[in-house]
């Protein structure tokens, strides 16, 4: 499931927001201001931000700059929303690192398409679709890991959070996450739990892929963390 930050000041419409979001199966937290969603976003980081430019203090536009030159932050999908409509507007919230821009009002139709647009572009362990890598299959509708070996369709045994760790490994291949990354988007708390936690579930995880001949999948990056590489054959087990 994903988490959505609504950060809005009028309570009218972050309400509407909210329930149209959580009947498509979102889960939601608002904030009424910017140090309020701040304080959010220091716990855990949501997967996508609807954030309203007009806000009382600091505006949604100052806010999205701040977390654009935050490293923790720098990658946070974020769709700024506006009663704005002028088209230099939209250029300072897209330059204030906005991912995309929607002018109030909008349909809820085209809200939700923009952020499954928007998920599948930068968070895609997000979305409920099915990830395939190197022949392993992962099904977040349904749960399931597989492999094909031979003629043989294998289901895998897995915990719930080598699953996301997994499922978040393989909508971001090739690339190098950090322990304090991991945590932050598997686990969504990189402060009260201890990095060796990530060591301990990608030990069982490569255990759980031993099966199915991929524990090699999950390469360790010395000093600077793990990363799930397509080259099987290119990695010592
Ligand atoms: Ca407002």
């Amino acid at each position: 499931m994903s988490n959505v930050l609504v950060v809005e000041d009028e309570s009218a419409i972050a309400e509407l927001i909210s329930i149209n979001l959580r009947h498509a199966g979102y889960d939601v937290t608002i904030a009424t201001n910017a140090d309020q969603a701040q304080l959010v976003v220091d716990r855990v980081l949501p997967d996508l931000v609807l954030l309203d430019w007009m806000l009382p203090g600091q505006s949604g536009l100052q806010l999205a700059k701040r977390w654009r030159a935050d490293a923790r932050t720098r990658e946070l999908p974020v769709i700024m929303l506006t009663a704005r409509n002028e088209e230099g507007d939209k250029i300072n919230g897209l330059d204030a690192g906005a991912d995309d821009y929607l002018t109030k009002p909008f349909s809820t139709k085209e809200l939700m398409a923009r952020m499954r647009a928007l998920l599948r572009r930068k968070a895609p362990e997000a979305l409920d679709s099915a990830v395939e890598v190197a022949g392993l299959r992962l099904d977040p509708a349904t749960r399931r890991v597989t492999r094909r070996l031979g003629e043989e369709m294998r289901e895998i045994k897995i915990g719930p959070t080598e699953f996301r760790l997994l499922h978040f490994l393989m909508t971001h291949p090739e690339r190098v996450h950090s322990r304090a990354q991991l945590l932050d988007r598997v686990w969504g708390d990189h402060v009260f739990i201890e990095e060796r936690t990530v060591d301990v579930h990608v030990k069982r995880l490569r255990e759980s892929l031993l099966p199915v001949q991929c524990s090699a999948l999950i390469e360790t990056v010395r000093g600077a963390g793990y990363r799930l590489t397509q080259q099987i054959g290119s990695v010592a087990a």
